[in-house]
């Protein structure tokens, strides 16, 4: 079934009575050419381009819950590509390119809206590293423009200028960033792989792995055993506990992280917009609440909710930014389990284990990421070769000395 304006009005006149649930719910089957651990944004993906782009087949993903019931569902909806480091910026923006595309791909409205990412600036040493962050992007073919005050002040004139304790210096902007709905990103890779002959198995948690002479044969779950040529794990928050099922300790710690919603207001903000001289990202969703959110709660928990320390820090950089948010009523706050990496940047590659696969690391930028890592870790899966974007996300990379150190602040998952 293909989603167009014609089929809108067709339905609309007969009653809405043709629409189909827009994925199956198939039995596992005994065995599978590959599973993915995790539906996910990156699991699905992946499950997606296997089928698509790999021409893979035989294809699950199992899920311990419902599809989109993890970070997919609970981030902030901010797409982005500006990065500093060659490790990372040519994946991230072939991620954005890959996003440009995504709704004509998939047949699906995922609300990708290219309302542009404000990174503001307050002191003139991080407008310099802002103008190299935005030259090294540019470099790599991605788009940015440093804005001065005036052109701040002209774009979103509701911010501190006044007075405020941290001016506002200047912003880098990257007018091809902005938000896409989180969960409809989900339900397009689940329709589009499940339109390609991926089982897609909810309510199926791995509970271990079965390997033999270091080679992974299948999965044991709680709907029973199933064999696998291939395992892809695309957990997120809960990397480091599935890899553990496999005898594996990671260079991961998971952390909460929470975001929050306003009640619904006249459109004000242009874009995303973040704070330079705390941890606050802001932007107005299509219903018009204002979504934002701040640092991670910084301690392990695989709890998804968090604490009210967080939530007063959040508030407190809120005003700070935009004193005129103090007027606004919340109207829900949710947590999800960050899979932190020791320096920020994820990890896409093969595990000492013959035939399984990890994608993890994803911190709190991996919604930007889903198509490119679905996209790579796919490649990954059915070359056995890391794509052109993603030879740097080597599991190996702690202990050879080469980290992706994008923000400099070193191996402490709490200050990435
Ligand atoms: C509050 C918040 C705000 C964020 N904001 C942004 C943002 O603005 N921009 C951005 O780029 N990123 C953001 N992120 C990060 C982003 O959401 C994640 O990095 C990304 O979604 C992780 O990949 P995923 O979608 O595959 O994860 P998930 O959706 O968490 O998928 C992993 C899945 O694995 C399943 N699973 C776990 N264990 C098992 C098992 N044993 N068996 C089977 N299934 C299992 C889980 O149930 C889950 O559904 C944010 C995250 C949060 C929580």
């Amino acid at each position: 079934m293909r989603f167009s304006a014609l089929r809108l009005l067709k339905e609309a006149l007969t009653g809405q009575k043709g629409w189909a649930p827009l994925w199956r719910s198939p039995e596992p089957q005994p065995a599978y050419d590959i599973v993915i651990v995790g539906g996910g944004g990156h699991g699905l993906a992946t499950a997606y381009y296997l089928a698509r782009v790999f021409g893979q087949k035989r294809i699950a993903v199992l899920e311990k819950g419902w599809l989109g019931s993890g970070n997919i569902g609970r981030n902030t909806t901010i797409i982005r590509s500006n990065y500093l480091l060659p490790g990372n910026e040519p994946f991230y923006e072939f991620s954005m390119k890959l996003w440009e595309g995504l709704e004509q791909e998939l047949n699906f409205n995922a609300m990708v809206s290219q309302r542009g990412v404000l990174n503001l600036c307050h002191a003139d040493a991080q407008r310099d590293a802002y103008r190299r962050r935005g030259n090294a992007m540019r470099l790599a073919g991605a788009d940015a423009e440093l804005l001065s005050p005036a052109q701040v002040r002209e774009m979103a004139p509701f911010l501190n200028f006044e007075n405020a304790r941290f001016p506002i210096k200047g912003g880098l902007l990257q007018r091809r960033g902005g938000t896409a709905r989180h969960d409809g990103v989900a339900w397009g890779y689940a329709r589009g792989a499940d339109q390609l002959g991926v089982d897609l198995i909810q309510n199926c948690e791995v509970t271990g792995f079965r390997i033999e002479g270091g080679r992974v044969l299948g999965v044991e779950t709680t709907r029973g055993y199933i064999g696998a040529g291939k395992v892809g794990v695309a957990a997120a928050g809960s990397s480091g506990r599935v890899m553990a099922l496999a005898g594996m300790r990671l260079p991961i710690e998971s952390h909460v992280l929470q975001a929050f919603v306003s009640e619904g207001l006249k459109p004000v903000l242009p874009g995303v917009i973040t704070f330079g001289a705390g941890h606050f990202y802001i932007s107005q969703s299509d219903k018009g609440g204002l979504v934002f959110g701040g640092d991670i709660d910084g301690y392990n928990s695989y709890a998804q909710r968090g604490n009210l320390p967080v939530f007063e820090d959040v508030a407190e950089s809120g005003m700070a930014l935009m004193p005129m948010i103090g007027r606004a009523r919340l109207l829900r706050a949710w947590g999800g389990v960050m899979d932190m990496s020791m320096d920020g940047s994820p990890i896409i590659d093969h595990t000492p284990v013959e035939g399984l696969y990890l994608n993890a690391g994803w911190c709190y930028g991996g919604f930007k990421a889903t198509p490119a890592s679905g996209y790579t870790f796919a490649h990954l899966i059915a070359r056995d070769t890391p794509h052109a974007t993603a030879t740097a996300y080597r599991l190996d990379r702690f202990a050879r000395g080469y980290p992706i150190d994008e923000k400099g602040a070193g191996a402490q998952p709490n200050l990435h």
